[in-house]
């Protein structure tokens, strides 16, 4: 059983960034996280072990006076409803995820209706469309149907959608919407799209993969989905512990990657792990 990592795989600078902030700002006094800062368990379990407490964004009430937004981000609206509320807010939200919110600023304000491609119900879309009620969210083709009519449409992304399938379905709104105008700023983030298309390159080499991340973490999710799609054998774990040798009983090439939320440590343990199971495989010469 032969091994390979994928080329692009695991923490992006974004949650990089947060968990440092997170951890300096834990350092000088009491925290507060509005949320899983990442969504991922090991990364959670280590801030709490400095003491960092969890809390709701959708909630004004924490047991700090210092709290932050997470990588996700979150709307203008719920920021200042935190500050009103007299709490310190620090923010961690990715510049990427900054850039999708000026993004939508701006159509709105050049008059188009805003648009989110992007899971209904997941922090940063609430956090995108937070500022704009009337947005709409199109999670899949389906929904188009529900799109209100607008002569002219702006439309963006969650910044860990898989870019075909956003692309897809900004076309299903064109052809939806004919006599309309569709304009759409891409902001799919740069990490997101190198590690779909390392995954794309192990799809293309590989029988079996292993995706490592958390259970709710969206692009961690895209990667497995992706795979399944791609008809080869998935295992999503949260970290090495949880793989079993008998998976690999028939694998030949087990492509190893992670998503964004990931620690590179989690993703070295999940290798070592593999390269032991693939030698205890490895029949022994006479
Ligand atoms: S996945 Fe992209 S947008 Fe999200 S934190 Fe990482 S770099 Fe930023």
């Amino acid at each position: 059983m032969k091994i390979q990592l994928a080329e692009h795989y695991g923490l992006c600078f974004g949650v990089r960034d947060a968990i440092a902030q997170a951890e300096r700002l834990a350092a000088q006094g009491p925290l507060t996280i509005l949320g899983e800062l990442v969504h991922n368990p090991v990364v959670r379990e280590r801030l709490a072990q400095r003491g960092v407490r969890e809390g709701v964004l959708n909630d004004e009430s924490a047991p700090t006076a210092q709290v932050m937004i997470t990588a996700h981000g979150a709307s203008e609206r719920k920021r200042a409803e935190w500050r009103g509320a007299g709490f310190g807010v620090a923010d961690g939200t990715c510049p990427l995820v900054r850039h999708a919110h000026g993004q939508l600023g701006l159509l709105v304000s050049l008059g188009y209706f805003p648009v989110v491609i992007g899971k209904r119900g997941h922090v940063e879309v609430a956090g995108l469309t937070g500022d704009f009620p009337d947005a709409f969210v199109v999670e899949n083709a389906d929904d188009i149907s529900q799109l209100p009519l607008y002569e002219r449409y702006g439309v963006i992304s969650q910044t860990t959608q898989p870019v075909e399938k956003v692309r897809g379905l900004v076309e299903a709104i064109r052809a939806a919407r004919p006599g309309s105008e569709v304009r759409f700023s891409d902001t799919v983030c740069q990490p997101t799209k190198n590690r779909q298309r390392a995954l794309r390159k192990l799809l293309a080499e590989c029988d079996t993969i292993v995706v490592v991340g958390g259970r709710n973490s969206n692009n961690t999710a895209q990667l497995v989905t992706a795979a399944s799609a791609a008809g080869l054998t998935v295992f999503h774990i949260e970290r090495a512990e949880e793989l079993e040798p008998a998976w690999f009983s028939t694998a030949e090439k087990v492509g190893l990657t992670a998503g964004t939320s990931t620690l590179k440590e989690t993703v070295a343990a999940v290798h070592e792990r593999l390269k032991e199971i693939a030698a205890s495989l490895t029949p022994a010469t006479a």
